[in-house]
């Protein structure tokens, strides 16, 4: 019973992300505005939790064929406000047909397919280049709001 998703045992990704996002701007407002002292260490703890919450959804993918859901080129052919309720209504994987336990049974069909797994659209170099712009974000606001005011 369940979808794909609670089957797969991946749910907690995508449930635990926005809490995550909450934190990552708390800390940073708190960066921006809060002593100067503590100013590094929340921008930074900040910048973890955005990155965190940033790769959780990204990090459900099938035990079976690799296939990253929400960053499938079936998942972004779709609006992006309807991925994530496309991912929590899949019964099966699209890819492969495996319903989330990830069965020897389902691997072995796979295999025997003889098919490719479809690269991760989030690549290394896409990440680190989500990791400079961010960073490089959070330092533009840091000098913004820190200027002297004249
Ligand atoms: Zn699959």
């Amino acid at each position: 019973m369940g979808t794909w998703l609670e089957r797969s045992g991946q749910s907690w990704k995508l449930t635990t992300y926005p809490t995550l996002r909450v934190g990552a701007a708390i800390l940073f407002i708190y960066g921006m505005h809060g002593p100067k002292a503590l100013n590094v260490l929340s921008m930074l703890f900040s910048f973890g939790l955005a990155l965190l919450s940033f790769l959780l959804p990204r990090l459900v993918w099938c035990q079976v064929c690799r296939l990253h859901m929400e960053s499938s080129s079936m998942a972004r052919a779709l609006p992006d406000h309807d991925r994530s309720r496309w991912l929590a209504g899949l019964d099966r994987c699209p890819a492969c047909g495996d319903d989330g336990t990830a069965t020897a049974e389902s691997r072995a069909a796979w295999a025997a397919l003889g098919m490719t797994p479809e690269p991760a659209y989030w690549s290394l170099t896409r990440l680190l280049w989500v990791v400079v712009f961010t960073m490089a974000m959070m330092a533009a606001c840091q000098v913004y709001v820190r200027r002297p005011i004249t």
